[in-house]
């Protein structure tokens, strides 16, 4: 288990690497939820090209709660999934207008009751609409954390609880945003760079890649 100052150093290293935002840190909590529920699965350049037409269709979450699911699955017929999303959209904003008086709650229990709203999606609209700490582990975070040599885990949701306690509090809400950036273009999930990689000598992957 590494010491927190060694933790520490790798997020404010790679916190300066990767300076950029998430595609779906949307301006709105509205836009980060369902943006990020659209997400799942599918690429984020898929989910900015649909979400902008979705919402030009339907701009009020009372137009997407009054829609029918087929008229909403339109814009998304490009996405993988699109009828489930569809479905969550209606269902999402039907219930933020029933139960939420037409606000994106901002408690992980209220979330991850919505359609469509896993642990993940909720903790990245903690972190990313509300600045609430949150740790969203997907897949990038769950293999960098391993790779690293921080936890020793098997699925998303013991490394979330491992990364959790491990992390300080104050940094938890950078954790998706730089290690999703570092997963895309450095520790690749095939092949990782690691002959370019900035926290190499703090990381214990037995398997690194050599300089080709
Ligand atoms: S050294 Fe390689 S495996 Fe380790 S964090 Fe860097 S890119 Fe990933």
């Amino acid at each position: 288990m590494p010491k927190t100052a060694a933790v520490r150093k790798v997020i404010e290293t790679l916190k300066r690497e990767f300076p950029g935002k998430g595609a779906v840190e949307l301006d709105r909590p509205e836009d980060v939820l369902l943006a990020t529920v659209l997400s799942a699965r599918t690429r984020d350049e898929q989910v900015l090209k649909v979400y902008p037409k979705l919402r030009a269709k339907f701009p009020k979450l009372s137009d997407l709660a009054a829609a029918k699911a087929s008229d909403i699955e339109k814009p998304l017929s490009e996405i993988g999934l699109f009828r489930a999303k569809a479905r969550a959209m209606k269902g999402i904003a039907a219930l933020l207008l029933s139960r939420h008086g037409g606000k994106v709650t901002r408690t992980r229990e209220e979330l991850t009751a919505l359609p469509g709203v896993g642990r993940k999606t909720a903790n990245c609209v903690l972190c990313y609409a509300f600045q609430v700490p949150a740790i969203a582990v997907d897949t990038h975070v769950h293999r960098i954390a391993n790779r690293l040599g921080w936890v020793r885990t098997r699925t998303v949701e013991e490394t979330e609880t491992a990364l959790v306690r491990l992390i300080p509090a104050e940094l938890h809400l950078h954790v998706n945003r730089v290690f999703v950036q570092f997963g895309r273009k450095v520790c690749l999930p095939r092949r990782p760079r690691c002959w370019t990689c900035p926290v190499a000598r703090a990381c214990a992957f037995p398997d690194k890649t050599p300089k080709p």
